[in-house]
């Protein structure tokens, strides 16, 4: 494999800093060239002082001081604001893009990567949530590839290399449960930050361990998954597998199924998705499966979680339906980490947002930026009502 250039936005959070340790394990093939922050400035100055990108981004203005003035002895370039990257992640020097901002954040540098043709890594799923019809058609456009990191979305793309261009009937999309799976609906709707906080199997952000305990992250895979792998939504079948041991199924019309199995390590997916279509070696913990015992699987509860039903709804009714959807429910999950409303408020808010929501069938970018600007502003007023 030829060396490749990568970019990396939201290099602090969970799976950027992932990424760069996939990066340590292989530097003769992978060279940073650019990293991006929202806010973290002493996690980006040590990044960058490590792996000595060209660039780095601060989106947050306030902080760009405190990064300029700390790598003045490097030659590292420092800039500041969301345009600055949408600039960079375009440079000759880039090959791949790895999109791991969170939330609707993702979707501008995401677009601006599409557009210079670059292949995109993509973990940031909101993106495709609020405007995957839009992605997947830049993505077309400009021959850029979107190679899926997140675990069962490249579960599923790894069984397809498997699957000989042979029509798959279904996909079952694997899910943990998160830390409700066993409560009573009266308990859950007493939790607070710190227990959905709890994840029992992945180490992830804030956004979306809460998104984990909602179900909202299965729903918004849903959609991940009808975009990524052309699929109707009746397709895709959500199950809970409380190990996270099989990470995605594809299903074939003679009904055999093929599934990808590992331990829990996002890096796997994130250095296939950097590697591809190669095979590295990777260091981490192995499957032992007599000790392992079993596997289980449940259907979920869309009583105790009513974000998967909302989900569902949102891609069956497409257009600038989903988009409201991630704004309400971005909106919500901020309102619930800073304790103004409760955990049942969050699909509450969403639904209600989702329902004001002007239909538009085939919206453009323009109108996905206006529908998530509305969506916010409405899911904010209900916020502040509860
Ligand atoms: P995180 O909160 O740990 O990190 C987010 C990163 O984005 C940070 O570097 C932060 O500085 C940056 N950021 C946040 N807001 C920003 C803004 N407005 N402008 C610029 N930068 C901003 O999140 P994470 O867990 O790494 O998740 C990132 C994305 O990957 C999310 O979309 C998430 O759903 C997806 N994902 C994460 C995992 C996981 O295991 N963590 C798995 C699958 C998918
Ligand atoms: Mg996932």
């Amino acid at each position: 494999m030829e060396k490749r250039h990568i970019a990396i936005l939201g290099a602090t959070g969970s799976i950027g800093t992932q990424t760069l340790d996939v990066v340590r394990q292989h530097p003769d093939l992978f060279e940073v060239e650019l990293l991006t922050a929202g806010s973290n400035a002493a996690l980006l100055i040590e990044e960058a002082r490590e792996f000595d990108p060209a660039a780095v981004v601060i989106c947050n203005e306030a902080k760009y001081d405190e990064v300029a003035d700390a790598l003045r002895d490097t030659d590292v370039k420092v800039f500041t604001g969301t345009q600055s990257m949408c600039d960079l992640v375009a440079a000759e020097a880039v090959d791949v893009v790895v999109a791991a901002m969170v939330g609707f954040s993702g979707l501008r540098p995401t677009v601006a990567a599409l557009k210079a043709g670059k292949a995109i890594a993509l973990a940031n799923k909101e993106t495709l949530v609020a405007a995957g019809d839009l992605v997947m058609d830049l993505s077309r456009k400009h021959r850029a590839p979107i190679l899926p990191v997140d675990s069962e979305h490249s579960a599923i793309f790894q069984c397809l290399l498997a699957a000989g261009g042979n029509k798959v009937s279904r996909i079952h999309l694997t899910a943990s449960g998160g830390p409700f799976r066993t409560w009573e609906k009266d308990r859950i709707a007493e939790a607070d930050k710190t227990l959905a906080l709890k994840h029992p199997n992945w180490s992830m952000g804030a956004k979306i361990t809460i998104d984990s305990a909602t179900m909202m992250n299965k729903g918004f895979e849903v959609i991940e998954a009808c975009w990524l792998f052309d699929m109707a939504p009746e397709d895709v079948h959500v199950v809970v597998h409380p190990e996270s041991v099989i990470h995605s199924m594809i299903e074939f019309e003679d009904g055999a199924v093929l599934a990808q199995l590992g331990c829990p390590d996002m890096r796997v997916p994130i250095q296939f998705a950097l590697a591809f279509p190669e095979r590295l070696p990777l260091k981490g913990e192995r499957l032992d499966f007599a000790s392992l015992g079993s596997l289980t699987f449940q259907e979920p509860d869309r009583e105790k979680f009513p974000c998967l039903g909302l989900a569902f709804e949102a891609v069956r009714r497409g257009g600038n339906i989903p988009c409201a959807m991630n704004a309400a429910n971005e909106a919500a999950v901020k309102a619930f980490l800073e304790d103004r409303i409760r955990f049942y408020d969050i699909p509450e808010v969403i639904a209600g947002t989702m329902a004001e929501t002007p239909y538009i069938t085939k919206p453009s970018l323009e109108d996905i930026f206006a529908t998530n600007d509305a969506a916010l502003a409405a899911a904010e007023k209900r916020i502040a009502r509860k």
